[in-house]
């Protein structure tokens, strides 16, 4: 009945919902389930439960809507702060092992932009525990996933999704799976910014470029996050709750220059503005203790030895802002339905209109969970089997190969981070086309040199990379369209918030 294409957790989480509502779900992921980028989450997940000091929902709704800057859908956020405490109680009943308060109530801290300590935690292993526990939960159910199956092309007739066909990792054979119903959970696309982003070598955007090649539509895809703390060699995240629980930014004169707990564009702005001026900034938590690291932010001190061969209980942490997290992306409406009939978008995949142009820490993982249950309501029942016909793929034509691609990829990483990054103006943005038009006509030289069909990773590698070059140009247009500032799209030549409140629209990439 379900066809679920990712299992992060919102792919996880829509298997368990649809299939306790009754459907016949499978899903299929080009990673292993507990390898998934909702591993790397670390800060926590929102919920005002006020279990350290006084917090409602309405608060989780004001703080959301003030960190969106008007970008939000005021219904979807009601609903998302609306369903916070049961989506983190039923993790908590499927066996989440969150941290707890001394009275055993679920441990609560601040993150940026909160009006109270609401995110709730597994130390600094959220996304870990809950991804797991979550796969754990889809196996004792029963439910049919298929690793190592990269996503190729959805299979749409009369605007109607059909299945979707996907290349067997193992062995480069094609499999075509038909559906009545297909969810995309696919994860988002900061991976553009490669080596300048926290995200995994896989968070290509592949589902969002292939949803658009369908005919999907996506949407406010200008919006990116900066997260500020990222490590400054390797890019791996320091999470915000480091700066929740009391860390200091400084620059180089061991001043503080910004209140650490702003929403996460306002830090990485001015963090970036120190930079721009010759400054090296760094994380001080040396005054939390080592007890209190060792407890609290256990990962953030690993991640700091073994990346930057620093250690936090003694030394500054070098930090510099980098792309995080992405707000655009496949158009939904509240139930999570893309235009294209049958066809459901839930996760960092998705334009739920829940974060606007600046996410709130916490928030995603939280959309994850109770979008996904709502999608279980929506989905078609007793629908016939479809009838599918897939096209047909050639990978291993011999070519000549006169552009190599992963040259192409780390260009990208630092035009993007350069030119698409954290300020904008009209200048470099043409730039960043221009150097991405090149690239896609480059495509046709370009290619792989490995031509084994068992586990190729130079084939998937490519795959990717065509799927984020695509998406990289429709950022860069919906960057230039907004002559505006706001949330994480900032331009150096439009400082100021439009009183026009519009969204991106971008179809068969075009942007309307
Ligand atoms: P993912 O977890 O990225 O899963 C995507 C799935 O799709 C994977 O299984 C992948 O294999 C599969 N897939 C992708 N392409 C294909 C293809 N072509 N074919 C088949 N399968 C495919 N949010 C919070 O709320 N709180 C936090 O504390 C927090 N900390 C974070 C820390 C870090 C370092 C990062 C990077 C993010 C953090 N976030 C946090 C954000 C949050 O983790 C993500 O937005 C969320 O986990 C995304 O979940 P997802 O299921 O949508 O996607």
């Amino acid at each position: 009945d379900v066809l679920i294409i990712g299992a992060g957790g919102a792919g996880l989480a829509s298997a368990i919902f649809a299939c306790e509502n009754g459907f016949k779900v499978r899903v299929i992921t080009k990673e292993y389930p507990t390898r998934s980028q909702t591993s790397m989450a670390q800060g926590g997940i929102n919920a005002p439960f006020g279990n350290i000091e006084h917090d409602d929902v309405e608060a989780h709704i004001k703080n959301t809507l003030k960190s969106a800057n008007k970008m939000a859908d005021d219904e979807c956020v009601s609903y998302m702060c609306e369903h916070a405490k049961e989506a983190v109680e039923w993790l908590d009943s499927i066996g989440v092992c969150f941290s707890r308060t001394l009275d055993g109530k679920i441990a609560q801290r601040t993150l940026g932009g909160a009006s109270a300590p609401r995110a709730c935690y597994a130390q600094d292993y959220t996304g870990l525990k809950i991804l797991h526990t979550l796969y754990d939960r889809c196996n004792a159910l029963g439910i049919e996933i298929l690793n190592e199956r990269f996503l190729l092309d959805l299979i749409v007739t009369d605007n109607t999704v059909k299945g979707a066909s996907f290349l067997n990792i193992r062995n480069s054979k094609v499999e075509n799976y038909s559906a009545s119903n297909v969810i995309l959970a696919t994860g988002g696309y900061s991976g553009i910014y490669h080596n300048f982003t926290t995200n995994s070598n896989a968070t290509t955007g592949d589902g969002i470029a292939i949803a658009m090649r369908a005919g999907a539509i996506v949407s406010d895809m200008e919006f990116v996050q900066f997260h500020p703390t990222a490590l400054k060699n390797s890019s791996i995240l320091i999470s915000e709750s480091a700066r929740g629980a009391g860390g200091y930014l400084l620059n180089s004169k061991g001043e503080r220059f910004v209140d650490e707990l702003l929403p996460r564009d306002k830090v990485a702005r001015a963090i970036d503005s120190e930079i721009k001026a010759g400054e090296d900034i760094f994380l001080d938590i040396r005054h939390l203790g080592e007890s209190f690291i060792d407890e609290e932010l256990p990962q953030e001190r690993k991640l700091a030895k073994l990346y930057e061969n620093i250690d936090p209980v003694y030394d500054l942490i070098p930090i510099k802002p980098v792309a995080h997290y992405t707000m655009g992306g496949i158009d939904v409406d509240k139930n999570s339905q893309t235009n294209i009939k049958n066809l459901f978008a839930v996760g960092e995949c998705a334009n739920q209109k829940v974060h606007g142009a600046n996410r709130l820490g916490g928030n995603s993982l939280l959309e994850l969970i109770v979008f996904a249950k709502n999608i279980s309501n929506n989905l078609s029942k007793n629908l016939k089997p479809q009838e599918i016909k897939p096209q047909e793929y050639n990978f291993f034509k011999i070519q000549k190969i006169t552009k190599d691609f992963y040259h192409a990829k780390a260009n990208i990483g630092s035009l993007f981070y350069q030119n698409v990054g954290i300020v904008r103006d009209a200048k470099h943005l043409q730039i960043a086309l221009e150097e991405i038009e090149k690239f896609m006509g480059q495509v046709p030289n370009m290619g792989i040199t490995d031509l084994s069909q068992i586990y190729n990773k130079n084939l998937i590698e490519f795959l990717e990379f065509k799927n984020s070059l695509e998406l990289s140009r429709v950022v860069v247009l919906s960057a230039i369209k907004r002559e505006e500032s706001r949330g994480g799209h900032y331009r150096s030549d439009f400082q100021e918030e439009s009183q026009e409140i519009k969204h991106t629209f971008v179809k068969d990439g075009v942007v309307l």
